[in-house]
């Protein structure tokens, strides 16, 4: 965080003409989130990524639905995994935290060399997302990971997938201490009836902006990142704007449900054990079991206590 742009993690949503975009700040989020994980670089990249991409996959759904969007292309990540809901919460996990990969060469708008998301993410395997909605059945979408490197498959799930033409991107820059400097996105959408100069317009100034993590790291809020992609619409305007943070909602009771679809065999060993210590796979929260607190888990479970 810089000085006089210290700004809070957030969501902002715009129209210009024929065209909605959403961008995100996400650098606190993301540093809580690999934080939780304790994340090497090519993993917090990786994660931060995806857990933006649910925020601003988000930001069109409805109060109480969600979306959930799963990266699995193979590689030594295994799993991304990010959930993330409208009112602007979000949670996520990889597989394997501990990937190190070798940065690719440094340019000189990366001083640090780029870290090789695509390497630990991997080019053989699917992009899944579940939108939760207020249907009985969530609705579930997949498409095949094109790059690896997370916003272009994302892109490539919308065109493929839901037939939404749109441009995602997403950037996260690591330290040298593991700290994130910058963390971000954008999700652009032509509506339907845009015309060929707007299209052209958004081209080219995707063509020229700085990547998503150096104008969040020169101090740019996801207003400005908007007015960059905007620049030469009339009028852009400004609809919204939703505080983000890292946000679970695992909870105690939650888990013994979990631990109550365990089979009669395995309650038992954990009576035996005499506790059980369960960790939540999306935040790291910690749930300690006593034994009694099993065994009366183990009989609710054999249908001997009715609750
Ligand atoms: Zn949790």
């Amino acid at each position: 965080m810089k000085g006089e742009f210290d700004t809070k993690d957030h969501l902002v949503k715009a129209t210009a003409e024929d065209v909605r975009v959403f961008a995100a700040v996400t650098t606190d989020l993301v540093r809580d989130g690999v934080k939780r994980h304790d994340c090497y670089p090519v993993a917090a990249a990786a994660l931060g990524r995806t857990m933006t991409g649910a925020l601003l996959f988000a930001a069109n759904l409805k109060n109480k639905e969600a979306v959930t969007i799963k990266i699995n292309g193979g590689g030594a990540l295994g799993s991304i995994v990010a959930d993330a809901v409208p009112e602007g919460f979000v949670r996520g996990y990889v597989t394997n935290p501990h990937v190190d990969l070798p940065a690719k060469s440094p340019t000189e708008s990366n001083p640090h060399g780029k870290i090789d998301v695509a390497g630990g993410v991997g080019r053989n395997g699917l992009v899944t997302v579940t939108r939760f909605t207020g249907l009985k059945k969530p609705i579930t979408g997949s498409a095949e990971i094109v790059s690896g490197e997370i916003a272009e498959d994302l892109t490539n799930y919308l065109a493929t997938s839901e037939q939404t033409p749109s441009s995602v991107g997403l950037g996260v820059l690591v330290g040298k201490d593991l700290d994130i400097i910058s963390a971000g996105g954008f999700l652009i959408q032509p509506l339907p009836n845009a015309s060929d100069s707007s299209i052209t317009k958004l081209e080219n100034n995707l063509k020229t902006i700085d990547p998503v993590s150096t104008m969040i790291e020169n101090g740019l809020d996801a207003e400005g990142i908007i007015r960059e992609l905007l620049k030469g619409f009339d009028q852009i305007n400004i609809l919204s704007t939703t505080d983000l943070a890292f946000r679970c909602h695992c909870s105690k009771r939650r888990i013994e449900d979990t631990l109550m679809t365990l089979t009669e065999k395995d309650l038992n060993n954990l009576v035996e054990d005499g506790k059980a210590e369960v960790v939540c796979q999306f935040c790291g929260k910690k749930y300690q079991f006593s034994k009694e607190e099993l065994v009366a888990l183990r009989n609710v479970g054999l249908g001997k206590v009715h609750l």
